[in-house]
């Protein structure tokens, strides 16, 4: 397995020993910093509009304070005014829609999302490439996404990088 920054697409090379196909993804010191360094909401909206990945800004209560375009283009809903609205609210999670709402449901006990979130929010490590899957919906109905979460804190807030992953091999 070889391992790249999801934000410039830079090798990590210090990691090669990692074992397994396919690419993990991390954020490189120098993406780190530039992160930590952009002032909110006055630079770093331009930062994170810049990347070519999925990132959104949340609090510790995972609204979302700032989608970048290519987080928009997550959710297949007709985006008015995303600010403050719930991470599975923004991508449309089928849990998201009952009763008792994002993260309180029997289901969010799993979700990588919310998990990454407040695991960087309480301790402020960062969370690389956590391995989940949502159900969420789409113009097809409800289909299974399979993403890699990494979550860095910046201040107050946790920044938050979407990407595609493989499904689990399951064996036998
Ligand atoms: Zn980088």
């Amino acid at each position: 397995m070889y391992k790249i920054c999801a934000w410039c697409k830079k090798s990590l090379s210090a990691d090669t020993e990692i074992e397994g196909d396919g690419i993990s993804h991390g954020i490189c010191p120098d993406c780190k910093l530039a992160l930590l360094k952009a002032e909110f909401p006055t630079h770093l909206d331009t930062f994170l509009e810049s990347m070519d990945v999925p990132v959104v800004l949340m609090d510790g209560g995972r609204h979302i304070l700032y989608a970048n375009e290519h987080a928009l283009k997550l959710s297949s809903k007709n985006r008015g005014n995303y600010r403050g609205e719930l991470g599975g609210d923004f991508i449309q999670c089928k849990h998201a829609e009952s009763e008792n709402g994002c993260g309180e449901t029997e289901h969010c006990g799993a979700c990588v999302i919310k998990s990454s979130v407040e695991i960087t929010y309480k301790t402020g490590r960062d969370v690389i490439d956590a391995r989940g899957f949502q159900e969420i919906r789409t113009q097809r109905g409800v289909e299974r996404i399979y993403i890699s979460i990494t979550t860095i804190k910046k201040g107050d807030l946790v920044v938050l990088t979407i990407k595609d992953a493989e499904p689990p091999i399951v064996s036998g």
